[in-house]
């Protein structure tokens, strides 16, 4: 069932955003050579309970920590671990909060270091083809416009947008309807109407778009393992437009 959200739970969802506005500020300049993904997952942590929200992801379905932080082939839902960020690698960090009950979810892929002219372009994709989705927008369009407008700017650049994975509605839940697709076709799919707030988050792979998930029962990877880049925001669409709760994007 898709709930189209009222003023005062628009409000709530934008303090829900602003909290992980903050993480990403706190956790973006300690992506450094050395650091452990746990080190960046306890910043996480601090931030969204100094702020007095909640954390999301720590014991849904039984996840263990505050971020799914994934690296270079990881996709999505990596565990942060002891493992140490070495230079070149890109690594995003997906991250939801919830402030009296209703949630935000976001996430950014950043590079380690100096990487490679082609990794910059891959990262840098994922959050351009988020803001292609977002321009095809218009009052009571179709998730289709916006699913084909993010699959024809991924491909535009030679590269593949993951298929098993979604976008999702989000309210008093962290993941709620519709599914948001980030490939389709213009016209089709549940209408997109003013109220309606949604996570979006293009997956993109630089190989093929097939992936499979770790032994860990989490961590999904590409089944290629060439590298992945994730870019999420939650946004809430209007009468005007749209209002990006996450980020900057407009
Ligand atoms: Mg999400």
């Amino acid at each position: 069932m898709i709930t189209l959200k009222s003023k005062r739970e628009i409000e709530l969802m934008t303090r829900a955003g602003a909290v992980l506005k903050q993480v990403f500020e706190n956790v973006k300049p300690a992506v450094t050579v050395g650091v452990t993904t746990r080190d960046l997952d306890k910043i996480a942590e601090e931030t969204i309970l100094n702020a007095g929200a909640e954390i999301a992801f720590k014991g849904y379905r039984g996840f263990p920590a505050t971020c799914c932080i994934s690296v270079n082939e990881e996709v999505v839902h990596g565990i942060p671990s002891d493992r140490k960020l070495c230079e070149g690698d890109l690594v995003s960090v997906d991250v939801g909060a919830s402030v009296e009950g209703y949630f935000s979810d976001a996430a950014r892929t950043w590079p380690v270091g100096k990487i490679d002219k082609q990794r910059k372009h891959l990262m840098d994709t994922a959050r351009d083809s988020l803001k292609a989705g977002l321009s095809a927008y218009k009052p009571g369009c179709r998730i289709g416009d916006l699913s084909a407008a993010i699959e024809q700017l991924i491909k535009s650049r030679g590269f593949e947008v993951v298929r098993e994975y979604v976008g999702h509605g989000i309210g008093k839940k962290i993941h709620e309807d519709p599914q948001v697709p980030n490939y389709g076709k213009s016209g089709y799919g549940p209408r997109i109407e003013p109220g309606l707030v949604l996570a979006i988050e293009p997956m993109v792979t630089e190989g093929h778009y097939a992936v499979e998930t770790l032994k860990d029962g989490w961590t999904v990877v590409t089944k290629d393992r060439k590298w992945a880049s994730h870019h999420e925001e939650t946004i809430v669409f209007t009468e005007k437009g749209f209002i990006c709760l996450t980020g900057e994007i407009s």
